[in-house]
């Protein structure tokens, strides 16, 4: 089929790099020249394992423009995933959303046409992405004749980091639209992915026990609130944990028996019982303000809701409680945070739990040195009133440090060689804000461990 994605982000580029690679035509829209630019010459603007292989293997079926006017006419589905961020009252803001609509109607040309909603929109947003598609089209001089469209939603459930097999091998795929005919051709596209007909990528083998996809096939709203109520419930789990990760403490419990404990529990399960400082990235914490914001336009409280988003912000807090905790002045002691992207595998820096422990430390006087594998160039250009705070080598963050908190779980500081650094710091403290490392090993090493829960 000929499919147009606009938006070339996390979400875009895997979308129609992977439906590229299981033989569909794709024409990816994106207005930045640059990202455009890097990505006809096969390199990949952001930090995603495997991305630039199956750029490769997919290329024959795949181009990169900024030209609407390239990607849309004859196209039989138009994938929007432009991104949504939010507004300062917590609601999304849909600008990118209304121009990339307006920028589809104005190219639109084939007999019918899905135009599907990827990015995370608030319920109701596939009917005035509607509205918006039929007044700009009503508006063209040179609108053609027998021209359909119908607009669907098709939620993105992707992990970045994971982005190319959640893509290849979902849990489920859900579509929603109130036209039946969308319906049946989002059906079609996704035919080999829902029976797992294709050939994998080299790089990326099928997990044994993929049987055929489950396709939930639904009506545009309930689409729309599956995703935001999917990740309200991830966010809920976590910081579920890090609530009674934290009473644990309290009772000299071990937290990491407990969430063993209940996750083998089958109607709980064990992933995302995870405790730390909590969850970050661009989802979870927009996905349920918008999620709020959206309940009380209905005059409905979501007081669940509240809650994990705010022992999610008090996590952070915590973390740098702990700290005070043990050093009992922060003015002047240098702090070294490992990780800054918000999860291992990403050079994804929003909403990261290390900024927000970073500024806290900064605001209490402490001298704070970050460091990251991957997203340090990342962080000096979306923040470079920070950049001085950043360490390229391990050594600069541990060099004299008073005390460490390990932020981010990327696999470089796991199988860290700790005891290389012990004598390089003044105090030995090690905060593990993901309950990650072996405490008894740590202590051997000669570090103090402390723990964020019990
Ligand atoms: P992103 O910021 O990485 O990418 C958005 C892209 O859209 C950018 O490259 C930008 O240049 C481009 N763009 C903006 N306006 C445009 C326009 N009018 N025309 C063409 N291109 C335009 O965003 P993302 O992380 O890919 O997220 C996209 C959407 O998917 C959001 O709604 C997000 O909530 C949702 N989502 C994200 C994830 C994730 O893990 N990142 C997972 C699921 C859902």
């Amino acid at each position: 089929m000929k499919v147009c994605v606009v938006g070339t982000g996390y979400v875009g580029l895997t979308t129609g790099v992977s439906l590229a690679f299981l033989g569909h035509q794709v024409t990816c829209v994106d207005l930045d020249q640059e990202k455009v630019d890097m990505l006809r010459a096969g390199r990949c603007p952001i930090y995603e394992p495997g991305m630039e292989e199956l750029l490769a293997e997919a290329a024959q079926h795949l181009t990169f423009t900024t030209s609407y006017a390239e990607g849309i006419p004859g196209a039989d589905v138009v994938f929007v995933a432009v991104q949504t961020p939010s507004a300062p009252d917590g609601s999304p803001d849909l600008r990118y959303l209304r121009s990339a609509a307006e920028s589809v109607a104005q190219n639109l040309d084939h007999d019918f046409t899905v135009v599907v909603n990827k990015s995370t929109v608030p319920i109701g947003s596939g009917n005035w992405v509607d509205a918006i598609l039929r007044d700009s089209f009503a508006q063209r001089a040179d609108r053609p004749q027998n021209c359909e469209f119908s607009v669907a939603s098709n939620p993105e459930f992707l992990r970045e980091g994971n982005a190319i097999h959640d893509t290849l091998f979902p849990d489920r795929i859900v579509i929603g639209s109130d036209n039946p005919r969308a319906l049946e051709v989002l059906n079609h596209l996704y035919r080999p992915l829902i029976n797992q007909t294709f050939t994998p990528p080299s790089f990326q083998p099928r997990p044994d026990d993929t049987t055929a996809v489950p396709l939930v096939s639904t009506d545009l709203a309930s689409a729309e609130l599956i995703k935001y109520a999917a990740n309200a419930f991830l966010a809920l789990k976590i910081s579920y944990v890090n609530e009674i990760g934290q009473l644990a403490g309290k009772v000299g419990a071990d937290i990491t028996e407990v969430a063993r404990g209940i996750g083998l529990d089958q109607r709980i399960g064990s992933r995302f019982l995870e405790p730390g400082v909590g969850w970050g990235g661009s989802c979870f914490g927009k996905d349920t303000k918008a999620l709020i914001a959206t309940a009380s336009e209905y005059k409905y409280d979501m007081p669940i809701v509240q809650a994990a988003r705010d022992v999610n912000q008090r996590q952070r807090e915590i973390a740098v409680e702990r700290l005070q905790s043990e050093l009992r002045i922060l003015k002047g002691r240098k702090i070294g945070l490992l990780g800054v992207a918000f999860k291992p595998n990403t050079d994804d820096l929003r909403d990261s739990p290390a900024l927000d422990i970073a500024n806290l430390l900064i605001a209490r006087g402490a001298r704070v040195k970050l460091h990251d594998p991957i997203a340090g160039d990342r962080f000096r250009r979306e923040y470079p009133d920070m950049a001085p705070h950043l360490s390229e080598t391990l050594d600069g963050v541990f060099d004299d440090c008073d005390a460490i908190v390990l932020v981010t779980k990327w696999a470089q500081y796991l199988e860290l060689d700790w005891g290389k650094f012990v004598g390089l710091m003044r105090t030995p403290i090690v905060l593990d804000g993901r309950n990650v490392l072996d405490a008894d090993r740590m202590q051997r090493l000669g570090y103090k461990y402390i723990a964020m829960a019990g």
